[in-house]
């Protein structure tokens, strides 16, 4: 007879349980160096390959060079287990992977060969370029130029809040190469990060998700072969657009993560803890608070699983993955408070991991397209798409 023990157990997949045993070894043990500032770069990058070597970028890479195969779900079943034990480094995996996907969908065989390969096989690492110090959510005002040189191209600009950029080996880089605008007039590149000119002045010293290096990115005279340019001159804001599905999804995925261990160290707090004579989980606004923590981790769940499920039927995801990114991110922000609260004054000191929840979440909101953003992306998307809401969620 199954026992109600054994039914709680996990039923993660078994590439989930790699990563989760991966983040329990490797990963939990080494939390506290890896949210100092500054960081230390060469323990987050041998974490970041060595979870690229367990399958987390094959996972959009296709069999001939070395992946998987494009598997959503997978993939953030995955990130949901890295984002349990430290979210920054789960943040971190987000550029590898989008640059592979940009390369897989958009690449020449000789970008694939070249890319795709060492990611796959976890001996490579990732950076995406497209916020600069005066253009974020603005992505059509850009100014990192593209020009035209004899033998290819040659940028200039300057790039801020680029992850990775301290550790990665290969660089995605939005630069303008037509006009005003977005449409036709900008250009995506692949390069290496050791070409001339390139250069990282300073890792950007953070409230939260310390394990992940946030950089200023400096493009000076910058000189790339044609064959670097992925996809056509002017695809640069489309190219952008077929990935973003991705980053949107990670959120919700991370923050089912970062739920789990809030409902973890909550229960177990206020189990231990007494108040007026009884365990804190005995009085009934605790019990308010670690059922919201519950419900929040359900809704995480569900959304990164609905959303994926769409993604791996290559159905349209834009309106639900922009409502997992929104949704994801308040969650996270919510019950990483939360779980400060059953904490009490414990929670508010640098002992207690909860306090590190509540400063990672905080990121969630803003970066990957802020808040703001995703409920215009859905304002202006649900009203271009009548009976979306009977339909919803029904795959
Ligand atoms: C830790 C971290 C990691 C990051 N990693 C990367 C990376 O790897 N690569 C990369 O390219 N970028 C990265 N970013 C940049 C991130 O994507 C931007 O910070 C984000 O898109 C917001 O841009 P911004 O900071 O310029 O804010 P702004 O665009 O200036 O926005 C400021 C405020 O105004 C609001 N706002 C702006 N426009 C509108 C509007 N039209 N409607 C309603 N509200 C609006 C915003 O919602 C926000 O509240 C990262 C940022 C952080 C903090």
């Amino acid at each position: 007879m199954t026992t109600l023990a054994e039914t709680h157990q996990s039923t993660a997949s078994p590439f989930a349980e790699t990563i989760r045993r991966f983040t329990a070894e490797k990963v939990i043990p080494r939390n506290h160096e890896l949210d100092q500032h500054p960081q230390d770069m060469g323990l987050i990058r041998e974490l970041l390959l060595e979870a690229g070597r367990l399958g987390l970028y094959g996972a959009v890479i296709p069999e001939e060079y070395g992946g998987t195969g494009p598997n959503s779900l997978a993939l953030h079943e995955g990130i949901e287990e890295l984002g349990y034990g430290n979210a920054g480094l789960a943040m971190s995996l987000m550029p590898t992977y989008l640059l592979a996907r940009a390369v897989a969908l958009h690449g020449s065989a000789d970008q694939k060969t070249r890319w795709l390969v060492p990611i796959a096989e976890g001996s490579s690492i990732g950076s995406w370029a497209v916020t600069e110090p005066h253009a974020g959510s603005d992505v059509a005002s850009i100014t990192t130029k593209a020009e035209r040189t004899a033998n290819g191209w040659r940028l200039n600009g300057r790039k801020m809040f680029i992850t990775n950029a301290t550790i990665a080996d290969c660089l995605l880089v939005l630069a303008r190469t037509g006009g005003p605008g977005i449409r036709e007039t900008l250009t995506t590149f692949v390069i290496p990060m050791d070409l001339p000119g390139i250069s990282v002045p300073r890792a950007i010293e953070k409230m939260g998700l310390r394990s992940s290096p946030t950089c200023e990115l400096v493009l000076d005279d910058v000189e790339v072969p044609d064959s670097d340019r992925l996809g056509p001159v002017g695809h640069g804001w489309q190219i952008g657009m077929d990935v973003l599905d991705y980053e949107r999804l990670a959120i919700p995925a991370i923050a089912a993560g970062m739920c789990t261990r809030a409902l973890e160290l909550s229960t177990k707090y206020a189990a231990d803890r007494t108040a007026f004579g009884k365990p804190l989980d005995k009085h009934g606004p605790v019990q308010g608070m670690l059922a919201d923590i519950a419900c929040g981790l359900l809704e995480c769940r569900l959304l990164y699983r609905h959303i994926a499920g769409l993604v791996d039927a290559e159905r349209p995801a834009i309106i639900d993955g922009s409502v997992g990114k929104l949704v994801g991110a308040r969650l996270a922000n919510a019950v990483s408070s939360l779980a400060v609260q059953v904490h009490g004054g414990y929670g508010y000191t640098r002992e207690y991991e909860v306090e590190r929840l509540y400063r990672d979440a905080r990121l969630f909101t803003i970066g990957g397209g802020t808040s703001e953003i995703q409920q215009k992306i859905i304002a202006e998307h649900v009203g271009r798409a009548p009976g979306w809401g009977r339909r919803a969620a029904l795959l």
